[in-house]
């Protein structure tokens, strides 16, 4: 098959090209004779073939590659179930599934995939589709599953239609329809997940290394979980011997989920959640929480609002400083792409002078292993934190 071609403006050796999937309209020489969401091929400016990518006419991001290579391929059905499985032989093994059986299968970019993201929830895996195009070999990627043993298969669809703006979502199951919420095991915590009227893929498991981290700090402490969703960190430090935890997230059915999935575990005597937004419970509360988790949305979705989110980070993280008793924990996290780990030090570093406590770095914190890094995609590194000690 011939695909369209994309030329270049510069030469394939040129390092900022250099196998980053991202094919900025700027950098385009001609354009290909193609549609959004086709595959074309992208070449360096002498013509030679660099590799493989979609296309769309509207975005900044003209081309997303899915394939480096300078040798002729043929984009086909088994090309895309070589890529998944090649992908699924080493994720699996990172996990005793006695002990963990969420994870993310594939993480777009970061797992050179563009636009896919899998999250894995016991016998269901749910597809996330971000980039037109692919919502092309979706019934191939549900196959694909099913081979591979997954039981159930959703799909959740996302089409950007009109200059980042029009947003077109849909879902389907592929097959059969389990019902929600389903048990899960993170590290040996009994959970549950729905994942068809949670947020994102249904959980947010790129947390499940710092909920251990919390469980293994809070024996007899008073904790705060804001932003706190489903209750994952609520639950990981009531496991953990914490005395007294209060989940507040502006979510009303996250806040049920997270409920009874504490009273499921026997702790509801020690939990309570509240139905609010978190800069305003911050700002109420008592000054008596032993260790306070911030864990919010991505405040900056686009490059153009940094700024403000910078502001909305630096609140928050102050508001925490001002009230945690001497001696707390707090960890504090950013998710926003572009908002890199560095920036995020700064914005929390300003918190801290401002409040005038004596503030230690215990430990970085990041996404955990199934999150992969592509390391020529900074971008995928998205999650950083911080645990602190206040005196
Ligand atoms: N810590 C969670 C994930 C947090 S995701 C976990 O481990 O699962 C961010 C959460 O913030 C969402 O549940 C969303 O409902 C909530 N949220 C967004 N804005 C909020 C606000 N202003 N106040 C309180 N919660 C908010």
């Amino acid at each position: 098959m011939k695909y369209p071609h994309l030329v270049l403006k510069s030469g394939r050796d040129r390092s900022v090209y250099f196998k980053h999937p991202w094919i900025f309209s700027g950098a385009v020489k001609t354009l290909p004779k193609a549609e959004t969401g086709d595959i074309i091929q992208i070449m360096d400016n002498a013509e030679n073939l660099m590799g493989y990518a979609w296309y769309d006419a509207k975005s900044q991001i003209t081309g997303r590659v899915f394939h480096f290579t300078n040798q002729d391929s043929e984009i086909d059905d088994a090309f895309w179930i070589e890529k998944l499985k090649r992908i699924w032989s080493w994720k699996t093994n990172l996990f005793d599934p006695s002990e963990t059986n969420c994870y993310r299968l594939v993480h777009a970019e970061g797992d050179r995939w563009p636009g896919v993201i899998i999250d894995i929830y016991d016998n269901i895996a749910v597809v996330q589709i971000l980039v037109q195009g692919t919502a092309r070999i979706k019934e191939l990627i549900g196959i694909c599953l099913t081979d591979l043993g997954y039981e159930f298969v959703y799909f959740r669809i996302k089409e950007i239609t009109q200059n980042q703006q029009d947003v077109k979502e849909s879902s389907s199951w592929f097959g059969d329809e389990p019902a929600m919420p389903i048990d899960i095991l993170e590290n040996g915590m009994p959970m549950q997940v729905d994942v068809v009227s949670g947020q994102k893929t249904g959980m947010f498991i790129d947390q499940r290394d710092n909920r251990l981290i919390v469980k293994n700090l809070s024996e007899g402490t008073k904790v705060l979980n804001t932003f706190s969703y489903t209750g994952g960190f609520s639950l990981a430090a009531l496991m953990g011997g914490a005395t007294l935890v209060h989940s507040v997230d502006s979510s009303k059915p996250a806040n049920e989920l997270c409920e009874q999935m504490i009273n499921n575990a026997g702790f509801s005597e020690n939990h309570q959640a509240f139905n609010s937004d978190a800069f305003d419970f911050l700002k109420q509360m008592d000054e008596d929480y032993d260790i306070i988790i911030l864990d919010p949305p991505a405040f900056a979705k686009s490059a153009r609002t940094v700024e403000n989110a910078a502001r909305g980070y630096k609140n928050l993280n102050l508001q925490a400083f001002q009230k945690i008793k001497p001696g707390g924990l707090l960890l504090t996290f950013s998710c926003s792409q572009h908002i890199d780990r560095e920036f995020f030090r700064k914005i929390v570093f300003g918190a801290a002078a401002d409040s005038r406590r004596e503030v230690s770095i215990l430990q970085h914190l990041s996404q955990p292993i199934d999150h992969t890094i592509n390391i020529y995609h900074p971008e995928s590194e998205y999650l950083k934190g911080l645990l602190l000690r206040v005196e």
